[in-house]
């Protein structure tokens, strides 16, 4: 065991991602925010894109916690995965300015589940407890060639091979392996440290399940309202997009018909139809079209934005049903 601990942890500073921000800190709250970022966004759009900017705007716990809610989502406009944003502003409201230092305690936080309580623990306070992500899951089912293990017994096996001298390289190491290495398609084995004493090396596909995901398809129509170089939008109700704004419903009319293009959201295939429309019964919020990025707008919305341009360029002689986008 402690050969093969070794191996991983010198496969892991020859090959590790030690580029990644968050890796390079201590301060739990950069290392928090990564971990909620991460959980539905891929790594790079995280690292280029919205860790540093939101960071930029929230630096401390303390700065978001007395940021109104409004500024948290529009910062976190694009990332998609909107309950993400709100509950980082509860908890961060919840603690004020300290995040507890154990799983028990972070559990108790909205946002926070098994994985994340552990990350924090881990990642920002050296502790001695597996961390496992769908990437390291994937390892130990090969590794220890586990058919169908329950999340318990799994979380069990990971706690038995954690290095307990370098816990978070540890667990770091077996993400990053999971990631490049030990593909859910094609594993790379000849490249693998733990590929000699790997018990699931001859069919690694076997210990691989992956769940086909079921889609829910939904049609939506929106209105587009423009005066004075403002936008109409309303507050969303429901659940969806809680807290931020949306484009106007209509109905599904022929008339005035602008675009459709399609969206992905959770279990949602949306089929989104956009149209002109002059007035709406709705509840009317106007936004600067040249602040709608500052605006808590959903994706889905941003999406819109190429067409409310062009809508507006050739609204004049703009020919009806002209735009299909997948
Ligand atoms: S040897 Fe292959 S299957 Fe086993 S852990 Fe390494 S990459 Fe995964």
């Amino acid at each position: 065991m402690i050969k093969l601990q070794k191996n991983l942890l010198k496969w892991y500073q020859t090959h590790g991602r030690h580029d990644l921000p968050w890796r390079n800190t201590d301060n739990i709250y950069h290392i928090y925010l990564s971990e909620i970022m991460l959980q539905q966004t891929q790594v790079g759009r995280v690292r280029d894109e919205y860790y540093p900017q939101f960071l930029e705007q929230f630096p401390t716990l303390e700065a978001l916690c007395n940021a109104p809610l409004d500024n948290v989502l529009a910062a976190w406009s694009g990332l998609g995965y909107y309950s993400r944003a709100r509950n980082l502003h509860k908890s961060a409201q919840i603690v004020q300015n300290n995040l507890p230092k154990t799983e028990e305690e972070l559990l108790k936080l909205p946002g926070i589940g098994q994985y994340t309580a552990s990350a924090i623990c881990c990642f920002g306070h050296h502790q001695n407890i597996p961390v496992v992500d769908t990437n390291i899951a994937r390892v130990i089912k090969r590794f220890f060639a586990l058919d169908n293990p329950s999340t318990l017994g799994m979380w069990k096996v990971a706690a038995e091979f954690v290095n307990a001298k370098e816990p978070r390289s540890h667990n770091l190491a077996m993400m990053d392996l999971g990631s490049m290495i030990c593909l859910p398609k094609n594993p790379k084995c000849e490249e693998c440290p733990l590929r000699k004493e790997c018990q699931g090396i001859l069919e690694p596909q076997l210990y691989t399940q992956t769940k086909k995901k079921e889609y829910e398809s939904l049609d939506l129509f929106y209105g587009i309202l423009i005066q004075n170089n403002q936008i109409a939008l309303t507050p969303a109700c429901g659940n969806m997009y809680k807290n931020m704004l949306e484009l106007p419903e209509v109905e599904p009319i022929e008339k005035d018909f602008i675009a459709r293009y399609k969206h992905s959201y959770t279990k949602y295939r949306l089929n989104v139809n956009l149209y002109t429309i002059e007035e709406t019964s709705s509840e009317i919020v106007w936004v600067d079209l040249s602040r709608l990025e500052l605006a808590p707008i959903s994706s889905l919305v941003k999406k819109a934005k190429k067409f409310i341009n062009e809508t507006l360029i050739q609204f004049a002689d703009y020919k009806v049903g002209d735009i299909f986008v997948e």
